[in-house]
This record gives structure tokens, C-alpha cells and sequence, in this order.
């Protein structure tokens, strides 16, 4: 593997916390050293990155990349490396019966570069499509779909990539309990649980206080700044459930989707303390045009609403790999780490609008991606379209499915 010198950029590692200019030397796919003037390695790679910032890998917790599997995935690479993005986590478009398909066809393929991991959906089939087929059939609250020893199986088969399971809380007539929130809970062991906050068509699921007293620390609710979601009170105050749930460790995802993150909402609960742990888009065909567009514009959302660039870096690199328990392979700049990194920038174009699809708002700059370092090999990406590039790309009330 060939050594690879990233030259002059802004090193920029939370869990350090380092922040300066230095030049980062990769060998053999790991991190050899930071520093300043480093010594270009014999025939190695030198990348100049004068003004741009080198981060640990961008992971994004919350995507659907099974292409082929439904109508409902983008390609991985689209979204990942070409975007600046090393890592994806599917969230939970496969159920157990064709996880091994997905796998074979997009995490080990061959010609996919991005790193992909995945929740499992609990149930035997779930596939994510844009009509919910697995909620118009009433599959996805049947018990019959459900087979925990399948899952547990099908868990070991995959315990590399698998990183946890993604629960839709569906009931099946008591609205307290969800036993897919219970199957998955009771398999996951170490793992966490990501449960969809909001409801779906066709079939109901269990009450926001049940579905927030059911997890456990390190459980992640992800949409959780959709507005309606349940988590603030009819006083606009954080309701007890909430409360209790994230002092004991629960996790905050943003997984944007087309209607599941609203400005209003992340205010309201920022202002109450409860700030995005992870970054996450739920991108996949119905939003990548708009308003989600790519990672990189939910990182342009945050500087919208006030985060720093440190804290917005966290958020989308360290915070997600502590949340999948890869804090050891990822999430890290610092020497002997694998070398899966990001490098952004922040335009100098002045303030840029962004959009959740319904309100628009002014950020100071616009996160753009450079490029990335995927197991230790620089990839170059391309500047994704942007609200600022494409403007209102969707039509009110079509706001599409979410997964
Ligand atoms: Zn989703």
C-alpha cells in the first residue's frame, strides 16, 4: 500500500482534543504521525490541503444504501466516498431473510468502496420501499415475521457489520409494547438499538413514553427533532420520559428524511439542553435531491443553528463511532489509528441558506467535502448539490416516504 502524506491542513480531533495546523502521515492503512513538516514518504502519495480541514471519517449513522433491495436505497459511493464520507450505516432497510443478499451485494462488494455497516431490522422481511409495502401488507406487525433465534443466527453470521438493529415499534394491540422493540432489545446484548421516532402508515406503533422507556443507554432515537415526535410536552417542555431516558444515556440521532427534521423543533429542544448527539440523513432516493441533499448540508444545518465547527466535527465523526462501538477503529486522527478520515472545508462564500423543507435559515459557510482517506488510500470528492445550488427541489406536501 502506498504511504500518503496529507500536507498543511487544520487537524482537527475530538477526541485529543487536538486542534492545529500539522501534516498527517498514513502507512500500511493506519495513522503514523501528526505534526508539523513532516518528511514526504519514498514514492509516496503528498496530498497539498492548505485550507481545509482534516477530521476524523464523516460517519453517517442513518442511510439507506442496500441498492436493489426495494426502490428505496441510494448507491453507497454516491453518498459515501465520493462525498467526502468513509463510512455509512444502513438503517435497517434489510430485515434477516435478505441481509445476506445485501450483503454479498453491496457491504463485500467488490467495486463499493464506502465502508458499509448496518442496522437489522428485527423482523424476518422488512424492506424499506417508498409505498411501505412491509406496513401495507401488515408484515411489519405480525408476530409471525418475527423469529428471534433467525435473528440471533443471522446476527452471528454477520457480527462484523452488523453494528445493531433498527426497530419500527410496531404493536400488535397493546400500545405500550412493541415485541419487535422487545426481540430486538433481547438479542442486541451489547449492541444498540436505533427505534424510528413517529409513526407509519397502516400500522400503529407503541406511545413515545413507551417506546422512551424501553431503551437503554446507549439506544439511539433517531428523527428526533421531527416536531410531533412526542418528546416535548403539550407545555413545550421536555416531557419526563425524555428526561429520564437521556440522563441515563439514550441517544439523540438527527436522521433528517424529507420530513423528519425541523428547525422549530431542534430550537425548542436545544434551548432545552438536548442537542443532536449524531448527525445522521435517512438519505435515500425520495430526499437525496432535496431537502436532505447529503451529510455534508446536515453539518451546513447545524452551523445554521448555532453549533460550532469542533462541536459540529464531533457530532459527525467520534460521536457515531462511540454510538456503534467503533471508537477503536474510528472517530480518531491520532497516531496508530486506522487511517479512514474526512477532509472538509468551509466556503468562503459568505452565508449560505439551507432548508429542512420547510423553513429556510442563513449558516455562516458551507461544510464542502475535499475528500476522504478510505482504509488508507485518498479518495477525492465531488461538491454535492446543495439547497444553495438547487434551491426549493421539492413540493409542499410532498414531503415522500420515510424508513
Ligand atoms: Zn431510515
Amino acid at each position: 500500500m502506498t504511504a500518503l502524506l496529507l500536507q498543511g491542513a487544520r487537524v482537527i480531533d475530538p477526541t485529543g482534543p487536538v486542534d492545529e495546523v500539522a501534516d498527517v502521515l498514513i502507512d500500511d492503512g493506519r495513522v503514523r504521525q501528526v505534526g508539523p513538516s513532516l518528511v514526504p514518504p519514498p514514492g509516496g502519495e503528498c496530498v497539498d490541503l492548505r485550507g481545509t480541514m482534516v477530521i476524523p471519517a464523516l460517519v453517517d449513522l442513518h442511510a439507506h444504501v442496500m441498492a436493489g433491495l426495494g426502490d428505496f436505497c441510494v448507491e453507497a459511493d454516491s453518498i459515501g466516498v465520493d462525498l467526502g464520507v468513509p463510512v455509512v450505516v444502513d438503517g435497517g432497510t434489510s430485515g434477516v431473510s435478505t441481509f445476506d443478499i445485501c450483503r454479498r451485494a453491496v457491504i463485500d462488494h467488490p467495486l463499493v468502496r464506502t465502508r458499509v455497516l448496518a442496522f437489522m431490522d428485527p423482523n424476518r422481511i422488512y424492506l424499506a420501499t417508498g409505498d411501505f409495502i412491509c406496513h401495507k401488507l401488515e408484515i411489519a406487525n405480525d408476530l409471525r415475521n418475527l423469529d428471534v433465534e433467525a435473528l440471533a443466527a443471522a446476527v452471528e453470521r454477520n457480527a462484523d457489520v452488523v453494528v445493531g438493529f433498527k426497530v419500527r415499534a410496531c404493536h400488535v394491540g397493546d400500545p405500550l409494547h412493541s415485541p419487535f422493540l422487545a426481540a430486538a432489545l433481547e438479542v442486541a446484548d451489547a449492541r444498540p438499538v436505533m427505534v424510528h421516532l413517529g409513526r407509519f402508515p397502516h400500522t400503529p406503533t407503541i406511545t413515545p413514553a413507551a417506546l422512551l422507556d424501553a431503551l437503554r443507554p446507549g439506544d439511539i432515537i433517531t428523527h428526533a427533532f421531527r416536531g410531533a415526535g412526542g418528546l416535548l410536552g403539550p407545555d413545550g417542555r421536555p416531557t419526563p420520559q425524555l428526561r429520564e431516558a437521556v440522563a441515563r444515556g439514550v441517544l439523540l440521532d438527527m436522521g433528517h428524511s424529507a420530513t423528519d427534521f425541523r428547525f422549530s423543533e431542534a430550537r425548542r429542544l436545544m434551548d432545552h439542553g438536548y442537542r443532536p448527539f449524531t448527525a445522521s440523513t435517512d438519505l435515500n432516493v425520495f430526499n437525496v435531491g432535496g431537502p436532505v441533499f447529503s451529510y455534508l448540508e446536515n453539518l451546513t444545518k447545524l452551523l445554521a443553528l448555532g453549533c460550532t465547527l469542533p462541536e459540529v466535527v464531533e457530532v459527525a465523526t467520534t460521536n457515531p463511532a462511540r454510538a456503534i462501538g467503533w471508537d477503536g477503529r474510528l472517530g480518531s486522527v491520532a497516531p496508530g489509528c486506522p487511517a479512514e478520515l474526512s477532509v472538509i472545508s468551509l466556503s468562503d462564500e459568505g452565508p449560505v441558506p439551507v432548508s429542512d423543507g420547510v423553513e429556510p435559515l442563513m449558516a455562516p459557510g458551507a461544510v464542502v467535502p475535499v475528500g476522504c482517506v478510505r482504509d488508507g488510500v485518498w479518495i477525492p470528492a465531488r461538491r454535492p448539490a446543495s439547497f444553495a445550488s438547487a434551491g426549493p427541489t421539492w413540493g409542499v406536501g410532498s414531503g415522500g416516504p420515510v424508513g
